[in-house]
């Protein structure tokens, strides 16, 4: 069994919490590594017991912690080079360091990771796949548009946790200066609620059990709208939507146990 808790997502912190019977990992650690610690205590989980924290991108809703959580527990820290240069910079130890392809796989404890480059306005952004014998979780944040191969990499996965970043119109509407809406819509930006919604729809009629919502906007967003649009192209889409979960990760707070 996979096990799957957002520890804190969206734009004030992000960080997963993954673990199967032997390996526990995180992916990002963009909360202060006090609140780290605190919340991963929530799960009976101490620092020293993660066996790795897989890493996206520089951004600080992703590391925010990471050099002084590392600091403490030195735990490895998955990254590619160029996002490497970037955490080096913040202080993190060089003991962590462990580099990988943007489009390779590795293993951590008995999880297989594969690698895959997401458009985003960063060094070297990346999403993960994370498998455990037959279960398979596709993690994707902080991306501005579906790039072709991301249909593959996700098909025959039991969770999704994909970016609902925005509502258009809220964004459009909005107060955010104008470069700022252009950034976020833009190709290296990030995924509204409806282009999320159309890639769930798609990969809804397989393997599909859990779907997770992540990295809300706080301002141009709402858990409601986010799943309503989800919840309403599945039911348009697939026959089976009834038999798949839909979480939404509500903005920076700790999120509930997901299994499959
Ligand atoms: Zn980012
Ligand atoms: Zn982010």
């Amino acid at each position: 069994m996979l096990r799957l808790c957002a520890l804190s997502s969206g734009s004030s912190g992000n960080a997963l919490f993954i673990e199967s019977e032997e390996t526990r990992i995180l992916v990002d650690a963009g909360i202060s590594a006090r609140e780290l610690t605190k919340r991963l205590a929530c799960l009976g989980v101490k620092p020293y017991e993660l066996s790795g924290i897989l890493i996206t991108h520089e951004h600080s809703d992703h590391i925010r912690g990471l050099q002084v959580f590392t600091k403490k527990n030195q735990i490895p820290v998955y990254c590619t080079s160029h996002t490497w240069k970037f955490l080096a910079v913040q202080g993190v130890s060089e003991i962590c360091r462990r580099v990988i392809d943007s489009d390779g796989s590795f293993s951590v404890g008995d999880l297989e990771i594969e690698a895959f480059p997401t458009p985003h306005d960063a060094a070297d952004p990346v999403g993960y796949c994370v498998t455990w014998q037959n279960s398979k979780i596709g993690i994707a944040t902080d991306l501005g548009y579906i790039p072709e191969y991301l249909r593959e990499k996700f098909r025959q996965s039991q969770m999704i946790f994909l970016e609902a970043n925005h509502d258009v119109p809220t964004l459009l509407g909005g107060k955010y200066p104008h470069f700022l809406k252009k950034r976020i819509l833009g190709n290296l930006g990030h995924l509204s609620n409806d282009t999320a919604a159309e890639l769930l729809a798609e990969l809804a009629g397989e393997s599909l059990q859990a779907i997770v919502l992540g990295h809300l906007s706080r301002n141009n967003n709402t858990p409601e709208m986010a799943l309503s649009t989800v919840q309403k192209k599945l039911a348009n889409h697939c026959k089976k939507a009834d038999n798949i979960a839909i979480h939404v990760c509500r903005h920076g707070e700790l999120g509930e146990i997901i299994s499959i």
